[in-house]
């Protein structure tokens, strides 16, 4: 019962208090949402670090570490509780309320109709809500009902399945070591009139079961194994796995603490549900208005169930690549939320960077090398005008003097800025400068936008993006590359 405790998560270089989403390619900084830019390349958002101009990467990390499931379980109380939850559960109660009311008035035969669809319903909303928190949504589903066999008898099927984990082995322990004669019971039912006349069952000598300790081990591990069954029944593609103990005990062990968590959460809610229906069986008998208060006590249920398939749902979207299910990619993700978005269009920081080593300024006419000081601390302070000014200025120096991330970065911002000669320029010199740098692809898949889609130039673009995709084979820029190119190259 073990698994890694999750890693640490990285924290940026520059807000040590702020948790990073991305990682620079160029200078390795972590960055956290203020530190990283989307630039606007034409139609594609480019993200840059801010420190240096590097491809910002952003981080990726399975979903169990993204949030635990414990953590994730916080606000499941939350979960029936808002408008959709509680109006979904207002017509599931009212549905409910009156199939239950049908199966109390009839005759048995009448009454095995209405309670079918009762399990129906039941089942079919309780894996529906499974089913939408394994996709990762946060909302009760509405139910739907329009596909009887899939939505109805398919979901009761599987749900009278999984619970017989519980009260299947609880009658087999009865039939073959508590000695009930189980023809005789049948016998017994069958010849009382009253069974036909209202569905009333002769009582199970299950009370013989209380004093004994063995019956209390066997029922509370299929308590354990119910759990499990619910989420195979739903993940399942035969519904025996139901009844594999060895696939059961093999997922609950590489769920490990999870399936602790979730058991302790599922008893809690078993007691809020206890407590529900003392409410609920005497709001069932009020006399007056008694569909009024069958609906609510259905209602109040309904919320509880919700929130226990709900428990469900979070373990496998958290955690259910360790049962199998799924794709075990689907489980992975950016380090932040999705709504945790850096900083668009280019501007200058009002906060500008310390450079790396502080220029020494010489008086008079500044050194080539002072100067290349000066450019790359305007790189770093984001200076756009000056740094494209004394980029232009020290242009008779040899490429390989300025890094391939200060070329880079100018020749992005001389795209942004309209100015197509220079970018083109600069993007060049990235990737001549240092064709391994991890930069050059990415400057010649800026290149060859520039020129095919700003300039015109769409056979030199095209010979750009051949080259990219005979120097660097399988990465993101030949892939890139490849799709701009016609299929026949
Ligand atoms: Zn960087
Ligand atoms: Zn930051």
């Amino acid at each position: 019962m073990s698994r890694t405790p999750p890693k640490p998560l990285a924290h940026c270089k520059r807000h040590p208090s702020a948790p990073a989403g991305w990682r620079c390619d160029g200078c390795g900084a972590s960055l956290c949402p203020e530190c990283v830019e989307a630039k606007r390349m034409q139609t594609v958002d480019l993200l840059v670090c801010r420190l240096c101009g590097g491809r910002a990467e952003t981080l990726l990390v399975h979903r169990s570490e993204q949030a635990s499931y414990a953590d994730r379980l916080g606000q499941v109380w939350r979960y029936p509780f808002t408008r959709q939850g509680l109006m979904v559960a207002a017509g599931l109660g009212a549905m409910m309320a009156f199939v239950g009311f049908m199966t109390n008035v009839t005759l048995i035969v009448f009454r095995l109709a209405p309670a079918a669809i009762g399990a129906g319903i039941f089942w079919g909303s309780f894996f529906a809500v499974m089913r939408s928190s394994t996709r990762g949504e946060s909302e009760v589903p509405t139910p739907d009902f329009g596909d009887v066999f899939d939505d109805g008898l398919v979901p009761a099927l599987k749900g009278l399945l999984a619970t017989s984990v519980v009260w299947g082995s609880l009658l087999l322990y009865l039939v073959f070591v508590g000695g009930w004669d189980v023809f005789q019971y049948v016998d017994r039912l069958l010849s009382d009139p009253m069974f036909y006349m209202t569905g009333r069952f002769q009582s199970i000598p299950g009370e013989t079961l209380l004093h004994d300790p063995i019956a209390w081990v066997l029922g509370l591990a299929s308590l354990v194994y119910l759990p499990m069954a619910l989420m195979m029944a739903m993940t399942s593609n035969s519904l025996l796995d139901i009844f594999n103990p060895l696939k059961a005990l093999h997922s609950m062990l590489r769920l490990g603490r999870d399936y602790a968590v979730a058991l302790g959460a599922l008893f809690t809610l078993g007691l809020v549900y206890a407590a529900v229906h003392l409410v609920s069986s005497s709001l069932r008998e009020v006399a007056f208005e008694v569909i009024v208060s069958r609906w609510l006590a259905q209602v109040l249920e309904c919320l509880v169930f919700f929130a226990m398939a709900r428990v469900l749902g979070l373990l496998l979207y958290t955690r259910g690549d360790a049962m199998g299910y799924g794709d075990p990619g689907d489980y992975i993700t950016s380090v932040l939320p999705a709504d945790a978005t850096p900083r668009t269009s280019l501007r200058v920081d009002p906060a500008p960077l310390p450079s790396r080593e502080p220029a020494t300024s010489t008086p008079g006419a500044p050194s080539p090398e002072a100067r290349l000081e000066e450019l790359s601390a305007l790189v770093q302070a984001r200076n756009v005008p000056q740094a494209l000014a004394l980029y232009s200025e020290l242009s008779f120096l040899p490429k390989a003097s300025i890094t391939p991330a200060v070329h880079l970065f100018v020749g992005q911002a001389a795209a942004a800025e309209g100015d197509n000669d220079l970018a083109v320029r600069a993007l060049e010199s990235a990737a001549d400068s240092a064709p391994d740098d991890p930069l050059a692809p990415r400057a010649l898949v800026l290149l060859a936008r520039v020129l095919g889609e700003r300039m015109q130039e769409a056979a030199r673009a095209r010979d750009v993006y051949r080259y990219i995709v005979d120097r660097y084979p399988d990465t993101d820029a030949s892939r890139f590359a490849q799709a701009r190119l016609p299929p026949t190259s």
